[in-house]
């Protein structure tokens, strides 16, 4: 098993100039529930590092931290809150928007979907968004202890076929069980070391 990856909390933004520049980001994008903080905490090891959820405030913002390796990685603000108002939906939507179209340095963006529920509307919203606007992305199904191992086959096809992807472009994870987490982190410290 590889080690944590070991980060350091750099900021918070609301607006990309308030990150600090980079060389090499990451960003995570994904519905709310989907399990990005459960993951981001099963990547470097610790419980605490990506705990936004108690912090309603930080739940909007781009949440930004240093790799100790080199490279940042962005916790972005899920999207699909059924209970916001639209004025508020969709300002969050154009600074997420602004985020991956202009930041100087991103290298990779990670989609999560959720494995036991598969691609939602939104997902394939983003999804189609990225490939438009020609934005290196790579799809992460999460949960994955979620699905029964007699459907396990069919599941895997299906998620891909619902993202428009082949099997084996969609890294499967779990926070739960650990599985698939080293090779994420093997693909993230290989994403930010390639724009080095
Ligand atoms: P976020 O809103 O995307 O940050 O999602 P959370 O990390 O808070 O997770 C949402 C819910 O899914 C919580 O109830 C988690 O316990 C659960 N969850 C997250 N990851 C996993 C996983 O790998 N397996 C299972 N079974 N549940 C998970």
């Amino acid at each position: 098993m590889s080690p944590p990856l070991r980060a350091e909390f750099v900021v918070s933004a609301d607006r990309v100039e308030a990150l600090q520049p980079t060389a090499a980001e990451v960003a995570v994008v994904g519905r709310s529930n989907v399990g990005k903080s459960s993951l981001l905490n099963a990547l470097c090891g610790r419980k605490r590092l990506a705990h936004t959820s108690g912090t309603p405030g930080r739940t909007r913002l781009l949440n930004q931290f240093a790799l100790e390796r080199g490279g940042t990685l962005v916790d972005c603000p899920g999207y699909g809150y059924a209970k916001v108002p639209e004025s508020m939906r969709r300002s969050w939507q154009a600074m997420i928007e602004t985020y991956l179209l202009e930041r100087e340095g991103l290298t990779m963006v990670v989609v999560l979907v959720d494995g036991a529920v598969g691609p939602t509307a939104l997902d394939r919203q983003l999804l189609d968004w990225l490939r438009a606007n020609e934005v290196p992305h790579t799809v992460v199904a999460t949960k994955a202890d979620k699905v029964k191992s007699s459907k396990r086959t069919r599941r895997r096809r299906e998620l891909a076929e619902g993202c428009d992807l082949e099997v084996g472009d969609v890294v499967w994870v779990s926070a739960t069980t650990g599985e698939g987490i080293d090779r994420l982190r093997s693909l993230l410290l290989s994403w930010v070391a390639a724009a080095r």
